[in-house]
Protein backbone atom coordinates (compact mmCIF):
# COMPACT_ATOMS: atom_id res chain seq x y z
CA UNK A 1 0.00 0.00 0.00
CA UNK A 2 1.31 3.13 -0.81
CA UNK A 3 -0.39 5.73 -0.18
CA UNK A 4 0.44 9.74 0.86
CA UNK A 5 0.79 8.02 4.27
CA UNK A 6 3.89 6.95 2.77
CA UNK A 7 5.55 10.60 2.26
CA UNK A 8 3.86 12.15 5.17
CA UNK A 9 2.12 10.30 8.08
CA UNK A 10 5.64 8.42 9.13
CA UNK A 11 5.57 9.36 12.98
CA UNK A 12 4.51 6.74 14.99
CA UNK A 13 1.21 6.77 17.22
CA UNK A 14 4.21 5.95 20.24
CA UNK A 15 1.72 7.72 22.71
CA UNK A 16 -0.76 5.31 21.99
CA UNK A 17 1.07 2.47 23.44
CA UNK A 18 0.21 3.46 27.05
CA UNK A 19 2.50 3.61 29.78
CA UNK A 20 2.36 -0.13 31.95
CA UNK A 21 0.06 -1.68 31.33
CA UNK A 22 -2.17 -2.62 34.19
CA UNK A 23 -3.32 -6.29 36.05
CA UNK A 24 -6.66 -7.89 35.53
CA UNK A 25 -8.45 -8.02 38.67
CA UNK A 26 -8.73 -11.70 39.18
CA UNK A 27 -11.11 -13.84 37.18
CA UNK A 28 -11.71 -10.90 35.07
CA UNK A 29 -13.41 -12.28 32.18
CA UNK A 30 -13.00 -10.58 28.45
CA UNK A 31 -14.81 -11.49 25.18
CA UNK A 32 -12.94 -10.01 21.97
CA UNK A 33 -14.55 -9.87 19.02
CA UNK A 34 -12.55 -10.34 15.74
CA UNK A 35 -9.16 -12.25 15.55
CA UNK A 36 -7.31 -9.47 13.20
CA UNK A 37 -4.32 -7.68 14.15
CA UNK A 38 -6.16 -5.86 16.69
CA UNK A 39 -8.44 -8.63 18.39
CA UNK A 40 -5.10 -11.05 18.13
CA UNK A 41 -3.21 -7.93 20.35
CA UNK A 42 -5.58 -6.95 22.81
CA UNK A 43 -5.88 -11.18 23.12
CA UNK A 44 -2.28 -11.45 23.78
CA UNK A 45 -2.38 -8.48 26.01
CA UNK A 46 -5.27 -9.37 28.87
CA UNK A 47 -3.57 -12.74 28.77
CA UNK A 48 -0.22 -11.39 29.77
CA UNK A 49 -2.31 -9.31 32.22
CA UNK A 50 -3.62 -12.14 33.77
CA UNK A 51 -7.29 -12.02 32.33
CA UNK A 52 -9.72 -14.61 31.28
CA UNK A 53 -10.16 -13.94 27.13
CA UNK A 54 -12.16 -15.32 24.79
CA UNK A 55 -11.21 -14.54 21.45
CA UNK A 56 -14.24 -14.81 18.73
CA UNK A 57 -13.55 -14.74 15.16
CA UNK A 58 -16.36 -15.17 12.17
CA UNK A 59 -13.99 -17.18 9.74
CA UNK A 60 -12.78 -20.53 9.50
CA UNK A 61 -8.98 -18.64 10.09
CA UNK A 62 -7.14 -15.56 12.11
CA UNK A 63 -5.74 -12.78 10.83
CA UNK A 64 -8.36 -10.98 9.41
CA UNK A 65 -6.65 -8.46 6.83
CA UNK A 66 -3.27 -9.53 6.80
CA UNK A 67 -3.26 -13.27 4.51
CA UNK A 68 -0.70 -15.16 3.55
CA UNK A 69 -0.37 -16.56 0.46
CA UNK A 70 2.64 -19.80 0.43
CA UNK A 71 3.82 -21.78 -2.58
CA UNK A 72 2.70 -19.18 -5.60
CA UNK A 73 6.51 -18.47 -5.53
CA UNK A 74 9.89 -19.06 -3.97
CA UNK A 75 8.68 -16.27 -1.12
CA UNK A 76 5.31 -15.75 0.94
CA UNK A 77 2.95 -13.36 -0.41
CA UNK A 78 1.26 -10.58 1.96
CA UNK A 79 -2.77 -11.02 0.48
CA UNK A 80 -3.40 -7.75 2.73
CA UNK A 81 -1.20 -5.70 4.66
CA UNK A 82 2.31 -6.02 3.26
CA UNK A 83 4.38 -2.73 3.28
CA UNK A 84 5.83 -1.99 7.29
CA UNK A 85 4.57 1.94 7.02
CA UNK A 86 7.05 2.65 10.07
CA UNK A 87 10.71 2.45 11.03
CA UNK A 88 11.70 -0.84 11.76
CA UNK A 89 11.54 -0.56 15.82
CA UNK A 90 7.76 -0.67 14.99
CA UNK A 91 7.53 -4.26 15.44
CA UNK A 92 9.94 -4.35 19.13
CA UNK A 93 6.71 -2.03 19.56
CA UNK A 94 4.09 -4.24 18.25
CA UNK A 95 5.19 -7.13 20.36
CA UNK A 96 6.23 -4.91 23.05
CA UNK A 97 8.26 -7.91 25.31
CA UNK A 98 11.83 -7.19 26.04
CA UNK A 99 12.64 -11.14 26.24
CA UNK A 100 10.98 -11.38 22.83
CA UNK A 101 13.39 -11.62 19.60
CA UNK A 102 12.21 -9.75 17.13
CA UNK A 103 15.12 -10.39 14.32
CA UNK A 104 12.69 -10.37 11.27
CA UNK A 105 14.70 -9.30 8.66
CA UNK A 106 13.55 -6.21 6.67
CA UNK A 107 14.56 -4.50 4.05
CA UNK A 108 14.90 -0.25 2.72
CA UNK A 109 11.92 -0.41 0.34
CA UNK A 110 13.12 2.32 -2.20
CA UNK A 111 12.01 0.99 -5.83
CA UNK A 112 14.37 2.42 -8.15
CA UNK A 113 12.61 1.97 -11.85
CA UNK A 114 8.79 3.59 -12.76
CA UNK A 115 6.67 2.88 -15.50
CA UNK A 116 4.09 5.10 -16.22
CA UNK A 117 0.85 4.61 -18.76
CA UNK A 118 -1.14 7.73 -19.47
CA UNK A 119 -3.41 5.30 -21.57
CA UNK A 120 -1.45 5.75 -25.26
CA UNK A 121 2.28 5.29 -24.24
CA UNK A 122 4.62 3.85 -21.64
CA UNK A 123 7.39 6.36 -19.85
CA UNK A 124 9.15 6.40 -17.18
CA UNK A 125 9.73 8.59 -13.91
CA UNK A 126 12.57 7.23 -12.10
CA UNK A 127 12.75 10.28 -10.22
CA UNK A 128 10.40 8.88 -8.20
CA UNK A 129 12.67 6.64 -6.07
CA UNK A 130 14.27 10.11 -4.82
CA UNK A 131 10.83 10.47 -3.13
CA UNK A 132 9.59 7.31 -1.86
CA UNK A 133 11.18 4.80 0.53
CA UNK A 134 10.05 2.63 3.41
CA UNK A 135 10.47 -1.05 4.70
CA UNK A 136 9.41 -4.33 3.84
CA UNK A 137 10.08 -7.80 5.53
CA UNK A 138 12.57 -9.66 3.67
CA UNK A 139 11.34 -13.47 3.83
CA UNK A 140 8.18 -13.41 6.48
CA UNK A 141 5.26 -11.55 6.45
CA UNK A 142 2.78 -9.90 8.53
CA UNK A 143 1.19 -13.05 9.10
CA UNK A 144 4.28 -14.64 9.59
CA UNK A 145 5.18 -12.10 12.50
CA UNK A 146 2.07 -12.43 14.23
CA UNK A 147 1.75 -16.41 13.70
CA UNK A 148 5.39 -16.50 15.21
CA UNK A 149 4.88 -13.72 18.27
CA UNK A 150 1.37 -13.30 19.09
CA UNK A 151 -0.02 -16.74 17.91
CA UNK A 152 1.23 -18.86 20.41
CA UNK A 153 0.05 -17.24 23.54
CA UNK A 154 -3.59 -16.49 22.23
CA UNK A 155 -4.07 -19.83 20.20
CA UNK A 156 -6.16 -21.66 23.19
CA UNK A 157 -8.26 -18.24 23.20
CA UNK A 158 -9.17 -18.31 19.70
CA UNK A 159 -13.05 -19.60 19.20
CA UNK A 160 -13.22 -19.75 14.92
CA UNK A 161 -15.85 -19.94 12.92
CA UNK A 162 -18.27 -17.86 15.69
CA UNK A 163 -19.57 -14.56 14.02
CA UNK A 164 -20.91 -12.49 16.68
CA UNK A 165 -24.95 -11.00 16.17
CA UNK A 166 -25.56 -9.58 19.15
CA UNK A 167 -23.56 -8.03 22.39
CA UNK A 168 -25.76 -6.97 25.37
CA UNK A 169 -24.30 -5.33 28.20
CA UNK A 170 -25.48 -3.99 31.87
CA UNK A 171 -24.01 -2.93 34.78
CA UNK A 172 -23.31 -6.70 36.08
CA UNK A 173 -21.73 -7.94 32.74
CA UNK A 174 -21.58 -8.87 28.92
CA UNK A 175 -23.38 -11.37 27.06
CA UNK A 176 -21.80 -12.10 23.48
CA UNK A 177 -24.38 -14.43 21.12
CA UNK A 178 -22.49 -16.18 18.29
CA UNK A 179 -24.67 -18.70 15.83
CA UNK A 180 -23.30 -21.22 18.02
CA UNK A 181 -23.30 -20.11 21.33
CA UNK A 182 -23.62 -17.29 24.17
CA UNK A 183 -20.53 -16.09 26.00
CA UNK A 184 -20.64 -14.07 29.63
CA UNK A 185 -18.26 -12.03 30.23
CA UNK A 186 -17.23 -8.65 32.63
CA UNK A 187 -15.91 -6.71 29.40
CA UNK A 188 -16.17 -6.75 25.74
CA UNK A 189 -13.56 -5.32 23.22
CA UNK A 190 -15.29 -5.25 19.83
CA UNK A 191 -11.98 -5.38 17.22
CA UNK A 192 -13.83 -6.02 13.60
CA UNK A 193 -13.68 -3.55 10.77
CA UNK A 194 -15.78 -0.42 10.62
CA UNK A 195 -17.95 -1.75 7.74
CA UNK A 196 -19.06 -4.56 9.83
CA UNK A 197 -20.65 -1.93 12.73
CA UNK A 198 -21.37 0.21 9.23
CA UNK A 199 -23.35 -2.20 8.51
CA UNK A 200 -25.22 -3.32 11.41
CA UNK A 201 -23.61 -6.82 11.10
CA UNK A 202 -23.74 -6.70 14.87
CA UNK A 203 -26.86 -5.19 17.06
CA UNK A 204 -26.00 -4.14 20.72
CA UNK A 205 -28.59 -3.85 23.54
CA UNK A 206 -28.59 -1.04 24.56
CA UNK A 207 -27.87 0.44 21.46
CA UNK A 208 -24.89 2.45 20.08
CA UNK A 209 -24.52 6.07 21.79
CA UNK A 210 -25.19 8.63 19.22
CA UNK A 211 -21.41 9.51 19.34
CA UNK A 212 -20.33 6.23 17.49
CA UNK A 213 -23.51 5.59 15.02
CA UNK A 214 -22.94 9.64 13.69
CA UNK A 215 -19.47 8.49 13.44
CA UNK A 216 -20.12 5.42 11.56
CA UNK A 217 -22.45 6.68 9.54
CA UNK A 218 -19.28 9.81 8.55
CA UNK A 219 -16.54 6.97 8.17
CA UNK A 220 -15.48 6.01 5.40
CA UNK A 221 -14.41 2.45 4.81
CA UNK A 222 -12.11 1.78 1.27
CA UNK A 223 -13.03 -0.28 -1.51
CA UNK A 224 -9.81 -2.73 -3.36
CA UNK A 225 -7.99 -5.41 -3.95
CA UNK A 226 -4.75 -7.21 -4.53
CA UNK A 227 -3.57 -9.76 -7.43
CA UNK A 228 -0.19 -11.00 -7.80
CA UNK A 229 1.12 -12.63 -11.69
CA UNK A 230 3.89 -15.06 -11.64
CA UNK A 231 5.72 -14.52 -14.95
CA UNK A 232 8.19 -16.61 -16.72
CA UNK A 233 10.87 -13.46 -17.44
CA UNK A 234 10.57 -10.07 -15.90
CA UNK A 235 9.34 -7.71 -17.76
CA UNK A 236 8.22 -4.21 -16.04
CA UNK A 237 9.89 -1.90 -13.61
CA UNK A 238 9.75 -1.75 -9.86
CA UNK A 239 6.79 -0.06 -9.83
CA UNK A 240 4.07 0.51 -12.81
CA UNK A 241 1.92 3.58 -12.66
CA UNK A 242 -1.49 2.70 -14.78
CA UNK A 243 -2.29 6.53 -14.94
CA UNK A 244 1.20 8.12 -15.12
CA UNK A 245 3.61 9.74 -12.17
CA UNK A 246 0.92 12.17 -11.19
CA UNK A 247 -1.57 10.30 -9.57
CA UNK A 248 1.31 8.48 -7.48
CA UNK A 249 1.96 11.79 -5.56
CA UNK A 250 -1.38 13.24 -5.67
CA UNK A 251 -3.11 14.20 -3.13
CA UNK A 252 -6.01 11.71 -3.81
CA UNK A 253 -8.24 8.61 -2.32
CA UNK A 254 -7.13 6.22 -4.79
CA UNK A 255 -3.97 4.16 -4.89
CA UNK A 256 -3.28 2.27 -7.77
CA UNK A 257 0.01 0.47 -8.53
CA UNK A 258 1.31 -2.47 -10.39
CA UNK A 259 4.84 -3.79 -8.16
CA UNK A 260 7.58 -5.71 -8.53
CA UNK A 261 6.74 -7.72 -5.27
CA UNK A 262 9.72 -10.16 -5.48
CA UNK A 263 11.89 -6.93 -4.67
CA UNK A 264 14.40 -7.23 -2.17
CA UNK A 265 13.06 -10.64 -1.46
CA UNK A 266 15.42 -13.82 -1.40
CA UNK A 267 13.37 -14.91 -4.48
CA UNK A 268 14.51 -16.05 -8.43
CA UNK A 269 10.73 -15.48 -9.26
CA UNK A 270 9.08 -13.03 -11.39
CA UNK A 271 6.25 -11.56 -9.21
CA UNK A 272 4.18 -8.21 -10.06
CA UNK A 273 1.71 -7.48 -8.09
CA UNK A 274 -1.11 -5.15 -7.80
CA UNK A 275 -2.56 -3.27 -5.15
CA UNK A 276 -5.47 -1.05 -5.56
CA UNK A 277 -7.67 1.23 -3.34
CA UNK A 278 -10.25 3.34 -3.44
CA UNK A 279 -12.25 5.78 -1.44
CA UNK A 280 -15.60 5.27 -3.64
CA UNK A 281 -16.80 1.46 -4.42
CA UNK A 282 -14.90 0.01 -6.92
CA UNK A 283 -16.61 -1.85 -10.03
CA UNK A 284 -14.28 -5.29 -9.21
CA UNK A 285 -16.57 -4.97 -6.35
CA UNK A 286 -18.76 -6.88 -8.34
CA UNK A 287 -16.60 -8.83 -10.17
CA UNK A 288 -15.27 -12.38 -10.37
CA UNK A 289 -11.94 -13.25 -9.61
CA UNK A 290 -11.72 -14.66 -13.45
CA UNK A 291 -13.08 -11.19 -14.98
CA UNK A 292 -10.43 -9.26 -12.36
CA UNK A 293 -7.85 -11.53 -14.23
CA UNK A 294 -8.84 -11.09 -17.73
CA UNK A 295 -8.94 -7.31 -17.33
CA UNK A 296 -5.51 -6.66 -15.52
CA UNK A 297 -3.53 -9.03 -17.83
CA UNK A 298 -5.24 -7.33 -21.02
CA UNK A 299 -4.49 -3.95 -19.04
CA UNK A 300 -0.70 -5.06 -18.90
CA UNK A 301 -0.43 -6.36 -22.17
CA UNK A 302 -1.44 -2.78 -23.84
CA UNK A 303 1.23 -1.27 -21.27
CA UNK A 304 4.04 -3.70 -21.65
CA UNK A 305 3.31 -4.80 -26.03
CA UNK A 306 1.53 -8.28 -25.02
CA UNK A 307 4.43 -9.44 -22.83
CA UNK A 308 2.02 -10.31 -19.83
CA UNK A 309 -0.26 -13.01 -21.74
CA UNK A 310 2.39 -14.30 -23.13
CA UNK A 311 4.67 -14.91 -20.22
CA UNK A 312 1.78 -15.06 -17.32
CA UNK A 313 2.32 -18.65 -15.41
CA UNK A 314 -0.40 -18.27 -13.04
CA UNK A 315 -2.53 -15.65 -10.91
CA UNK A 316 -4.19 -15.32 -7.48
CA UNK A 317 -6.88 -12.14 -7.37
CA UNK A 318 -7.78 -11.46 -3.68
CA UNK A 319 -10.37 -9.14 -3.55
CA UNK A 320 -11.23 -7.76 -0.57
CA UNK A 321 -14.53 -6.43 -1.10
CA UNK A 322 -15.68 -9.93 -1.43
CA UNK A 323 -14.20 -11.19 1.78
CA UNK A 324 -17.18 -11.36 4.53
CA UNK A 325 -16.29 -10.02 7.59
CA UNK A 326 -14.22 -7.91 5.96
CA UNK A 327 -15.68 -5.81 2.91
CA UNK A 328 -13.62 -3.55 1.52
CA UNK A 329 -9.67 -2.40 2.76
CA UNK A 330 -9.90 0.19 5.42
CA UNK A 331 -10.70 3.26 7.22
CA UNK A 332 -10.19 5.50 4.15
CA UNK A 333 -11.18 9.18 5.15
CA UNK A 334 -8.12 10.72 4.79
CA UNK A 335 -9.17 14.24 6.04
CA UNK A 336 -6.23 16.19 7.76
CA UNK A 337 -7.27 17.03 11.24
CA UNK A 338 -9.32 14.44 11.84
CA UNK A 339 -7.62 11.57 12.62
CA UNK A 340 -8.44 11.39 15.97
CA UNK A 341 -12.45 11.93 15.43
CA UNK A 342 -13.19 8.13 15.12
CA UNK A 343 -10.98 7.68 18.49
CA UNK A 344 -12.88 10.09 20.14
CA UNK A 345 -15.95 8.80 19.23
CA UNK A 346 -15.41 4.87 19.84
CA UNK A 347 -14.16 5.58 23.53
CA UNK A 348 -15.54 3.58 25.92
CA UNK A 349 -19.16 2.88 27.23
CA UNK A 350 -20.52 1.99 30.22
CA UNK A 351 -17.00 0.59 31.57
CA UNK A 352 -18.23 -2.81 29.90
CA UNK A 353 -17.88 -2.51 25.74
CA UNK A 354 -14.64 -1.61 24.42
CA UNK A 355 -13.02 -0.65 20.97
CA UNK A 356 -10.33 -1.96 18.53
CA UNK A 357 -8.82 -2.14 15.30
CA UNK A 358 -6.98 0.07 12.28
CA UNK A 359 -9.77 3.04 11.96
CA UNK A 360 -9.10 3.50 16.03
CA UNK A 361 -5.24 4.30 15.16
CA UNK A 362 -4.86 7.86 15.30
CA UNK A 363 -2.38 9.42 13.44
CA UNK A 364 -1.58 5.87 11.81
CA UNK A 365 -5.03 4.59 11.02
CA UNK A 366 -5.10 1.86 8.31
CA UNK A 367 -2.21 0.26 9.41
CA UNK A 368 -1.24 -3.22 10.80
CA UNK A 369 0.91 -0.99 13.43
CA UNK A 370 -2.31 1.72 13.69
CA UNK A 371 -4.54 -1.76 14.82
CA UNK A 372 -2.18 -3.08 17.89
CA UNK A 373 -1.40 0.19 19.15
CA UNK A 374 -5.32 0.60 19.03
CA UNK A 375 -5.43 -2.83 21.02
CA UNK A 376 -2.80 -1.22 23.53
CA UNK A 377 -5.29 1.40 24.11
CA UNK A 378 -8.17 -0.52 24.15
CA UNK A 379 -6.37 -3.08 26.71
CA UNK A 380 -5.25 -0.18 29.08
CA UNK A 381 -8.93 1.60 29.03
CA UNK A 382 -10.45 -1.64 30.19
CA UNK A 383 -7.88 -2.72 32.51
CA UNK A 384 -8.32 0.51 34.55
CA UNK A 385 -11.75 0.80 33.93
C1 LIG B 1 -5.40 -4.61 0.33
C2 LIG B 1 -4.86 -4.13 1.64
C3 LIG B 1 -3.54 -3.72 1.72
C4 LIG B 1 -3.04 -3.26 2.92
N1 LIG B 1 -1.71 -2.91 2.98
C5 LIG B 1 -1.18 -2.56 4.17
C6 LIG B 1 0.22 -2.37 4.28
O1 LIG B 1 0.96 -2.55 3.31
N2 LIG B 1 0.72 -2.02 5.49
C7 LIG B 1 -0.09 -1.83 6.58
O2 LIG B 1 0.43 -1.49 7.66
N3 LIG B 1 -1.42 -2.02 6.49
C8 LIG B 1 -1.98 -2.40 5.33
N4 LIG B 1 -3.31 -2.67 5.24
C9 LIG B 1 -4.16 -2.42 6.41
C10 LIG B 1 -4.05 -3.54 7.45
O3 LIG B 1 -4.21 -4.78 6.80
C11 LIG B 1 -5.14 -3.35 8.47
O4 LIG B 1 -5.02 -2.05 9.02
C12 LIG B 1 -5.10 -4.34 9.63
O5 LIG B 1 -4.70 -5.63 9.25
C13 LIG B 1 -6.50 -4.36 10.25
O6 LIG B 1 -6.49 -5.14 11.42
P1 LIG B 1 -7.80 -5.15 12.32
O7 LIG B 1 -7.53 -6.11 13.41
O8 LIG B 1 -8.21 -3.76 12.65
O9 LIG B 1 -8.98 -5.69 11.38
P2 LIG B 1 -9.12 -7.08 10.62
O10 LIG B 1 -7.81 -7.61 10.21
O11 LIG B 1 -10.13 -6.87 9.56
O12 LIG B 1 -9.71 -8.07 11.72
C14 LIG B 1 -11.05 -8.02 12.10
C15 LIG B 1 -11.55 -9.45 12.27
O13 LIG B 1 -12.90 -9.40 12.74
C16 LIG B 1 -13.59 -10.48 12.16
N5 LIG B 1 -15.03 -10.22 12.27
C17 LIG B 1 -15.77 -9.36 11.56
N6 LIG B 1 -17.05 -9.41 11.94
C18 LIG B 1 -17.13 -10.31 12.93
C19 LIG B 1 -18.20 -10.80 13.74
N7 LIG B 1 -19.46 -10.38 13.59
N8 LIG B 1 -17.92 -11.74 14.67
C20 LIG B 1 -16.65 -12.21 14.85
N9 LIG B 1 -15.60 -11.79 14.09
C21 LIG B 1 -15.84 -10.84 13.16
C22 LIG B 1 -13.07 -10.52 10.75
O14 LIG B 1 -13.32 -11.76 10.13
C23 LIG B 1 -11.59 -10.23 10.96
O15 LIG B 1 -10.83 -11.42 11.12
C24 LIG B 1 -3.84 -3.17 4.06
C25 LIG B 1 -5.17 -3.61 3.99
C26 LIG B 1 -5.67 -4.10 2.79
C27 LIG B 1 -7.08 -4.60 2.75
Amino acid sequence: MISRRAFGLSALAAALVGPELGRAKAGQRVIVVGAGVAGGTAGYLLRRAGAQVTILEAAPHWGGRIKRLEGFADFPIDLGAEWIHADHSVLSEIVDNPAANVDEETITYRPKTYDTWDGESRGSANWLRLAYAERKFKRTTWYGFFERHMLPSVSASLRLNEPVSRIEHSGTGVTVTTAKARYSGDHVIVATPLSVLQKGGISFAPGLPRRITAALGNAVFGSGLKAFFKFKERFYGDITLPHGASGFTADTWSERIFYNAAFGKDSSDHVLGLFQNSNVPLATARQSDAQIQRDLLAELDRIYDGAASQLVEKVQVQNWDRVPYINGTYANDYDEGDQGTLVYAFRPVAGRLFFAGEALGGEVRSTVHGAAFSAYEAVDQLLHA
